[in-house]
């Protein structure tokens, strides 16, 4: 229901399309709310799509909105032989195509999309948000809401509303760099290899570590300040790789000069890696950049406290949690060093297949209010390893499921029997609980 141009009414409200903000508005929308996602790019997918953010890692329990989107984006491309890692299974996906097919499987859904909508504020009605203000083409808009959903990645809407949250690691609040991703073409497929990190032992044709050479690179600066391993992630085509491998340390990103800076250090980076793999890899002589993330690659921001949230001996030994809401979510702890190159703990650390509570999406100190995707709350080493896709894919479901649940039931989040969400779950299909 419209009640006037600039002030639109729903069930619920979704801010942010990326992984987390499309899994969270589809299961809205499927679950029969009447829901708006809100947009500030022009695109969905968030870094899957402007940050060129592939393949998509991690895994979560069967039966959940992760299998389909594989099922959407592996389309045309079942051919391809599977890839598994230290990282696990990776599904490499051709980013132009995910572009249009993740928008039209959100626009199917039923859901009201608006691009290029950035949010700016929040309405409150004492400690619930209301509802959110975001800039349109027809000036600003408010769009209310029985429970706003934030995926924004950064918590942005839960910090204006006065949510508690955390940032980086604990002893210095330093968090994980920022990086552009690019893809390179003009590769001889033969040739050139794969490197999916530091710990990956591929060699080079004389026998030399892969990850040596890059060391060794680093060390005579031949590669970028803190650049000490360059990851070359196969695509859907022999002849690219997808390169993650800039690094911006020690930017505050949440502020417009860290931004900027952060992204002009990191776009001049660029071509002096380029340099390296054209003189130093065989398979890579001839090799160009393609196309670049057209948004800043960011791993980490704000963790927004819940009444729950992930702890590190979660993700270590893969607890059980009554209330799950997302089952056997898995990644590897893996923290890419917020003060120098390569990892903080020398390698990506194991992870055990651990539940997902629902308190950890559910704000302590703001109500009317769930948090999806990277924002969740959870430690900086969990964080680690639930930022990936296939995790925050899984979140926004959950999340999107309750808030369907609060609108129709009258409830706010803290009031929603978690049992209920559960019960959703299971009829959407998800694995919530080990066989008995
Ligand atoms: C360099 C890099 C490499 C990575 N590599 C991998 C990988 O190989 N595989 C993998 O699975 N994961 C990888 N990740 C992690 C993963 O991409 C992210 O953690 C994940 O995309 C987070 O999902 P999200 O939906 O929470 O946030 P995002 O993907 O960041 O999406 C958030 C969305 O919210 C929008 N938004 C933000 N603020 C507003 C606002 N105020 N108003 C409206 N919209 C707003 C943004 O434009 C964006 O579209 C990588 C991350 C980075 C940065």
């Amino acid at each position: 229901m419209i009640d006037s141009e600039l002030t639109k009414r729903y069930d619920v409200v979704v801010v942010g399309g990326g992984p987390a903000g499309i899994g969270a508005a589809v299961a809205a929308a499927r679950s029969g709310a009447h829901t708006a996602l809100l947009e500030r790019g022009g695109i969905l997918g968030g870094m899957m799509t402007s940050g060129y953010v592939q393949p998509i890692l991690g895994a979560v329990a069967p039966g959940s909105f992760y299998d389909e989107v594989v099922a959407l984006l592996s389309k045309g491309h079942e051919h391809l032989p599977p890839v598994v890692t230290r990282n696990g299974r990776e599904v490499q996906i051709d980013v132009e195509e995910a572009k249009a097919r993740l928008l039209r499987v959100v626009y199917e859904s039923g859901v009201e999309i608006h691009l290029q909508t950035p949010v700016v504020d929040v309405v409150m009605e004492g400690e619930r948000i209301a509802g959110v203000v975001a800039g349109t083409a027809m000036g600003p808009c408010t769009f209310l809401a029985g429970v706003v959903i934030d995926a924004t990645g950064d918590g942005f809407v839960a910090a204006r509303a006065g949510a508690e949250f955390e940032i980086g690691r604990s002893q210095d609040g330093r968090c994980q760099p920022t990086t552009i991703e690019f893809t390179i073409d003009h590769l001889d497929p033969d040739r050139a290899i794969t490197c999916f990190g530091g710990s990956d032992p591929v060699t080079l044709p004389n026998g030399k570590k892969y990850s040596e050479l890059c060391k060794e690179a680093a060390a005579r600066g031949e590669l970028p300040e803190n650049v000490t391993i360059v990851r070359l992630h196969g695509t859907c085509y022999p002849g690219e790789r997808n390169v993650n491998a800039t690094q911006a340390n020690g930017f505050d990103i949440l502020s417009a000069r860290g931004l900027v800076d952060a992204e002009l250090l990191l776009r001049g980076q660029i071509d002096q890696i380029v340099a390296f793999l054209r003189k130093n890899v065989p398979g890579y002589e001839n090799c160009r950049v393609k196309v670049t993330g057209s948004a800043l690659g960011v791993r980490e921001t704000r963790r927004i406290t819940g009444i729950d949230r992930v702890e590190d001996v979660d993700v270590e030994t893969g607890t059980r949690r009554k209330d799950v809401v997302v089952h056997n979510a898995w990644f590897l702890i893996d923290i890419h060093n917020p003060a120098g190159g390569g990892q903080a703990e020398k390698h990506s650390q194991p992870a055990k297949p651990y539940d997902i509570p629902y308190g950890a999406l559910v704000p302590r100190t703001v109500t009317g209010l769930y948090t999806a995707g990277r924002c969740i709350s959870g430690t900086h080493r969990a964080h680690a390893s639930y930022r990936v896709m296939a995790i925050c894919l899984a979140t926004g479901q959950a999340a999107g499921t309750a808030a369907a649940l609060c609108a129709r039931e009258n409830l706010l989040p803290h009031e929603l029997d978690y049992h209920l969400v559960q019960e959703a779950l299971l009829r959407q299909g998800c694995t919530l609980f080990d066989p008995a």
